[in-house]
């Protein structure tokens, strides 16, 4: 088929993220990809600035987790987890255990991010039914800026006014937000920051199942870095109060802010993690939630079973490819790279302020930030972007990069320099 057969069936046929079949947007055929480069089928390379939404670390086509990959399906590629298991999921748990901090021990696998935010929510929930008077638990307090899923009870607990609350009035479970920290990573901590969250908590915990928030990043509720004090005060509240707290590590776990785990810069843990997107190196899709042995016991009080079992549940090819890139990223100086890139991304990036159209720019680990002033046209961007050789996707008024950890300074550079060209057209 040649590319036009394919843009032409695609147009007419395949829904894409976010979009509408009335108002496509710019839309490319990814051919082939290696390393942090993606092959268009018009022949065109692409270096790549995304890292396919947070997932692919250790850039594509790895031959670790494709000899990973291949090894499995020459075994089994998939079987029901029902009454069954397998090694791939005993090795996965294994080494994502020993990542973790001891308290976070029982692990249920999901399929997506989304998903895994749903059984996290529903593992809160199910264990306040232990509680005396636990059944009238069944609220959540969050954040403003959140993005936590596009499945009904995810999107109940991302940011109000730019999730989709609207969209779905009337639908959604009415949770409580609070402000969005304003204390900025790396800013003198401002102890009036939490004062929103605290009123919030005082006044409801008797209605919480939970708390859920994305530690020290907010990825697609807006790329907001914020101060590690701020969970430090949140994970006080919550045990005074006796509420179970749940990080979403999605978007954040395995490095990307310049520790293992976002938690990690405040030294916090959570009641219930869900990490995804990173976890199979971006060859897959999984998510995995972790709760502790008392959320598992209060969960589990009467022998009721956790009422959640999906068909593809872990899978065998997603356990093994994601145990080979853990494996990957332990024998790999990651942290060495995070922080190169971060350093780079600083330099480059910075002078972007000085342009009258950026309001803010921003870096922690390997996510460099460019916010401008007004929403930028993401189409425009998009072809600009490609016809200078990198693959940015912006949105909203956010021009990001999060590239694999491999990245070449050369092929950082061409991206920081796309984005700097790209300002005189937002
Ligand atoms: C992407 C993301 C999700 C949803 O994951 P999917 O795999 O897209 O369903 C949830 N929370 C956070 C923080 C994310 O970045």
């Amino acid at each position: 088929m040649t590319a036009n057969d394919l843009s032409a069936f695609d147009r007419d046929h395949l829904w894409h993220p976010y979009t509408s079949l009335t108002e496509p947007l710019p839309c490319f055929v990814a051919e082939s990809a290696e390393g942090v480069r993606l092959r268009l089928q018009d022949g065109r390379e692409l270096i790549d600035g995304m890292s396919s939404w947070w997932a692919a670390i250790h850039g594509y086509r790895h031959p670790r987790l494709m000899a990973a990959l291949r090894a499995q399906a020459d075994r089994l590629a998939h079987v029901m987890f029902g009454g069954l298991t397998h090694e791939p999921a005993v090795a996965l748990g294994r080494r994502l255990l020993a990542l973790l901090p001891p308290a976070l021990c029982r692990i249920f696998y999901a399929d997506s991010g989304s998903v895994s935010v749903e059984v996290a929510l529903k593992m809160a929930l199910q264990a306040a039914r232990s509680r005396p008077g636990g059944t009238g638990r069944t609220r959540f307090l969050t954040l403003r800026g959140g993005y936590h899923g596009d499945t009904f009870m995810a999107m109940s607990v991302c940011d109000p006014v730019t999730g989709m609350h609207g969209l779905f009035q009337g639908v959604l479970a009415q949770q409580l937000f609070a402000d969005r920290p304003a204390c900025r990573f790396g800013a003198t901590w401002d102890p009036a920051d939490t004062a929103s969250f605290e009123r919030l908590i005082g006044e409801h915990h008797a209605e919480l199942a939970g708390v859920i928030l994305e530690p020290v990043v907010q990825g697609a509720g807006g790329m907001w870095f914020y101060h590690p004090e701020y969970l430090r005060r949140v994970r006080a509240l919550c045990t005074h109060y006796g509420v179970p707290l749940i990080f979403d590590e999605i978007a954040t776990g395995f490095g990307r802010t310049g520790k293992l785990f976002a938690m990690n810069h405040a030294e916090v843990v959570p009641d219930i993690l869900c990490v995804g997107k990173a976890l199979t190196g971006g060859t897959l899709t999984l998510a995995a939630v972790v709760c502790t042995d008392a959320v598992a016991r209060a969960i589990s009080a009467d022998g009721l079973p956790f009422m959640h079992g999906p068909t593809f549940m872990a899978n065998p090819l997603a356990c093994a490819v994601a145990a080979a890139s853990l494996d990957l990223l332990n024998e790999t100086p990651w942290q060495a790279s995070v922080t190169r890139i971060e350093d780079q991304l600083r330099a480059e990036l910075e002078p972007c302020r000085a342009h009258p159209a950026v309001a803010d720019v921003r870096v922690l680990g390997a996510i460099g930030v460019v916010e401008t002033r007004r929403p930028v046209d993401m189409a425009a961007l998009q072809r600009h972007f490609v016809g200078r050789g990198v693959w940015i996707r912006p949105f909203g008024r956010l021009i990001y990069l999060m590239p694999p950890y491999i990245i070449a300074p050369g092929d950082l550079t061409r991206l920081t320099d796309a984005v700097r060209s790209a300002l005189p057209l937002v």
